[in-house]
């Protein structure tokens, strides 16, 4: 829903997009044609539930279709609309073609509030919607994938290809009709993680490029650095956690539905991520200080802001006060265009949606290609990497016996270099290589382009030049 005062979501995202835009010579026409979305579907469907027919409504709406399948997650949230939907699409487009996915960009989501309902209960509804998209191929292998998002996960992506695959008993690429699925109905390792992984790989970049830090006002690298992160959900508890044991940041702040904690000396991501899960908020949780306004901790000083729960969070109303020089969109949307414009004079350094949380369809991706190649990263390659190196291990071990050479290998070199990379490193090395190489392609026009003031402007010039470039070579 719109703030008084402030344009919808998709307004907002169409604002920004306008901004890039009318920096680049688009042929006349083909500027409207990528920003507009293609098609939304609405439906409404009954389900019997509790001795009584309900019926829900749910959208899929599809962007961009300059390459196939289109790609987007699938909400589960009450505030779920068809301006939302389009945003969400809208930005899917240029994040897939942000970090080179090769995909178009779509969305979906349905009007429900998940915790109301009873497991079996959900997987009636899900598998529902999901025959009402199957059939109007709006969920298929080839043409529009979904995935999680906001409300959803694995459960619900391995209900959505079980259904599509009983509506499809001989599409051998069924299980390519939707990514984020469990290991053992097709999923991929770190897929779970692979948003939140995406916002510390992100980061991490960030910090190496020391023009843009020095932009910031930050100095130096993670380490020690105050957080304050907004949703404890999927993306906000991977990327607090992994900054906080793997980069030494502290994580001074977490905000969440029901209010917020702090900590000058850092909360415990895991303790506070189990006590939500059996207190169902973050009330009561003894290690930290509550604070019942939750969203008043949005304006607390700290060096890195990271809002990872909803969109239109940072608006108008509280963009002001906001002390961090630093913030990471890893949700969708969390500022408003007009927002973003008040940020932006205050000099804070916002790393935008589109790139900050692209780990999740990055790593989707190779999952939709690991389904349609019907095999395991590493299976054909793993022993024989590990037979080689065993060679040349054998090799220095024999020279390190030489007394006159005087060598001797490292502990643990032998186990470390002998072990030929599983799934799980693969999907991490090409999640950190696509993180690397899309901040590297923003980060040189906001650098050398006077008029890319800021890293989403330049963000959107690089996608929509992909976009406009893929339409002419189809002769648009
Ligand atoms: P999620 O449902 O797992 O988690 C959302 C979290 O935010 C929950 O802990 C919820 O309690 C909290 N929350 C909700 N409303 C809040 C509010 N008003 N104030 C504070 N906390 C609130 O969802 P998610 O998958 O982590 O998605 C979060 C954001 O990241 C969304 O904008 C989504 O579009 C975006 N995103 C998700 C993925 C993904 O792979 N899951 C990928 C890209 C982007």
């Amino acid at each position: 829903m719109a703030r008084k005062n402030e344009p919808s979501f998709r307004e907002s995202v169409d604002m920004m997009f306008n901004r890039a835009a009318a920096l680049m010579d688009l042929p006349p026409g083909l500027e409207e044609k990528i920003r507009v979305c293609n098609a939304t579907y609405t439906v409404r469907f009954g389900v019997r539930l509790r001795g009584q027919i309900q019926t829900f409504v749910g959208y899929r709406s599809v962007h961009s279709e300059h390459m196939e399948p289109v790609k987007g997650g699938i909400r589960y949230a009450m505030s779920v609309n068809q301006d939302e939907v389009e945003a969400l699409a809208a930005l899917m487009t240029y994040k897939c073609a942000l970090v080179e996915a090769p995909f178009g960009g779509s969305k979906g989501g349905l009007c429900i509030d998940p915790r109301q309902y009873e497991e079996h209960e959900l997987e009636q509804i899900t598998r529902r919607f999901a025959y009402e998209l199957a059939k109007r191929d709006l969920i298929n292998p080839s043409q529009n994938v979904p995935a999680p998002d906001m409300g959803t996960g694995e459960r619900e992506m391995a209900w959505i290809a079980d259904q599509y695959a009983r509506m499809n008993t001989t599409d051998i690429n069924a299980r390519a009709c939707v990514t984020g699925k469990p290991l053992n109905a097709g999923g991929i390792a770190g897929r779970v993680e692979a948003t939140g992984r995406g916002v510390q790989y992100a980061l991490r970049e960030f910090f190496r490029d020391s023009q843009g830090v020095a932009k910031s006002g930050l100095t130096g690298k993670l380490d020690g650095k105050r957080v304050i992160v907004q949703g404890l959900g999927n993306v906000g508890y991977h990327a607090a956690k992994f900054l906080s044991e793997e980069d030494g940041a502290l994580i001074t702040g977490i905000i969440e539905r029901d209010g917020a904690l702090v900590s000058k000396d850092g909360l415990d991501v895991d303790a506070v991520r189990n006590w939500i899960a059996k207190h169902g908020g973050v009330t009561g949780y003894p290690d930290g200080t509550y604070v019942a306004d939750g969203t008043k901790v949005l304006e607390e000083p700290c060096d890195i802001l990271i809002p990872a729960a909803m969109e239109g969070v940072i608006h108008l109303g509280n963009a002001k006060k906001i002390k961090a020089p630093l913030i990471i969109e890893a949700a969708n949307g969390p500022i408003t265009s007009g927002a973003d414009e008040v940020l932006r004079d205050k000099g804070i350094v916002i790393i935008p949606d589109m790139y900050a949380n692209a780990g999740g369809v990055t790593v989707s991706y190779f999952e939709w290609v690991k389904n349609l190649s019907h095999i395991r990263f590493g299976r054909m390659q793993r022993r024989a990497e590990e037979t080689r190196t065993q060679m040349l291990v054998d090799e220095l071990e024999r020279l390190s016996a030489d007394k006159e050479l005087g060598w001797t290998l490292s502990p643990g070199f032998k186990q470390n270099y002998l072990r030929g990379a599983d799934e799980l490193e693969l999907v991490r090395s090409g999640l950190d290589d696509t993180m690397r190489a899309a901040y590297q392609s923003m980060a040189s026009i906001w650098h050398e382009r006077a008029d890319a003031v800021d890293l989403r402007t330049a963000a959107y010039l690089v996608s929509i030049d992909r976009v406009a470039k893929s339409y002419r070579a189809k002769g648009l």
